[in-house]
């Protein structure tokens, strides 16, 4: 009997570009200025190495009464927001249509982060309440080099996501995380992402992990300045319509930009309902130093005095350097992360390219 394809598959395999058959606008709408980044479960169908949310053994998930508190605290101090919702799989919490019916409620626009494994159960939610976009994790261009990280199938179950969500018209976007399994990749990615019809690819500098130092498959920090330059090489093609950008953390040839979180445009909350100075540094390292406030027991606004005397000690930490050179000088997250003394566990790994970010450096951050 000769091999077919399930339906969804055959239905991805046969789709033609998602700009060829459905009107999608180039850019997802206008978010309001404020997105609250919730991670809303530790829990995950997958181990991935690089995974900065170490316990994703744990079934431990924020409470979508207190999602929908914070949205309404938010909503009277800024007005309209936005919320953004990670995991963890945030797509395995048991009250996900619950967060997204609350968010319908407010009007408050969504987005959400996915490894693809669970979207087709969801459609039907994502039909009522559309998502202004939703990111893939890619691990590779290539099956091979995807599911050697992330596990049998979960290629193809990346392509099923994106053809799912390309026939109901909702803006899709790919991010993968370069390290030296996939440095070579770049342009096939970008180039998975047009054929697939992604509004855009997002590359993204990962944090060194146990896991990542364990396989020695992060990037030497010398290899990034090529990288980002390769990358900027392929958004100047002209020609495509698939997005490129690489994620906040790159280094900067000329002076930095701020990130969202220092620009005060974005606000962060925990599984554990804790306002935290930001999901970069949150459950990362062998500290808790990015939590300023348990929400469950102080309110928002209350939270927020505290929260901004801690953003301006973690951005006053990290500069850049005046004296010798450190390792994550250009890097801006990394530079947050060793102000808050979250690389000392590298002092394990002298293999690591990343291994002498493991000296302490002062902080005012904690
Ligand atoms: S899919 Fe995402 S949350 Fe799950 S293990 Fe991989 S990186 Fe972590
Ligand atoms: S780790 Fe620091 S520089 Fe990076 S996004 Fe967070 S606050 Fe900004």
């Amino acid at each position: 009997m000769p091999f077919q394809y399930c339906s969804e598959e055959a239905r991805a395999r046969a789709a033609p570009l998602q700009t060829e058959r459905t009107a999608i606008p180039e850019h997802p709408v206008t978010e309001p200025r404020t997105l609250i980044g919730f991670a809303i479960t530790e829990h995950c169908n997958l181990r991935c190495p690089h995974c900065i949310r170490d316990d994703v053994t744990t079934i431990r998930s924020l409470e979508s009464g207190l999602i929908a508190s914070v949205l309404d605290q938010a909503r009277a101090l800024f007005g309209q927001v936005a919320a953004s919702f990670t995991g963890g799989e945030p797509l395995l919490h048991d009250e996900f249509e619950r967060i997204i019916a609350d968010c319908a409620e407010r009007d408050v626009p969504y987005r959400f982060v996915s490894n693809g494994w669970h979207l087709k159960r969801i459609l039907p939610l994502l039909r009522r309440y559309r998502p202004t976009s939703i990111r893939l994790s890619l691990s590779g261009a290539t099956e091979s080099t995807h599911d050697g990280d992330r596990g049998r199938d979960s290629f193809r179950r990346v392509l099923m996501g994106v053809a799912l969500l390309t026939a109901e018209a909702i803006p899709c976007y790919l991010s993968m995380v370069v390290d030296r399994r996939n440095r070579h990749e770049l342009r096939a990615a970008a180039d998975l992402a047009e054929a697939l019809g992604c509004l855009g690819i997002g590359f993204i500098l990962p944090q060194p992990t146990p896991g990542s130092a364990e396989r020695d498959s992060d990037l030497d920090p010398d290899e990034w300045w090529a990288v980002t330059r390769e990358i900027h090489a392929l958004t100047a093609h002209g020609g495509r319509r698939t997005a490129i950008t690489i994620d906040y953390g790159h280094p900067f040839d000329g002076a930095e930009r701020p990130c969202d979180t220092f620009a005060q445009r974005r606000l962060y909350v925990d599984t554990r309902g804790r306002l935290c100075t930001c999901c970069q540094l949150s459950n990362y390292g062998t500290n808790e130093t990015e939590v300023v406030a348990d929400l469950h027991q102080t309110s928002l606004v209350e939270a927020l005095t505290a929260y901004r005397d801690r953003l301006a000690g973690l951005q006053h930490a990290q500069r850049r350097s005046t004296g010798t050179a450190r390792v994550t000088d250009p890097f801006p997250c990394l530079r947050c992360c060793a102000a808050s003394g979250k690389l000392t566990w590298l002092q394990d790994y002298p293999q690591s390219p990343w291994h002498a970010a493991a000296a302490r450096r002062t902080t005012s951050a904690a």
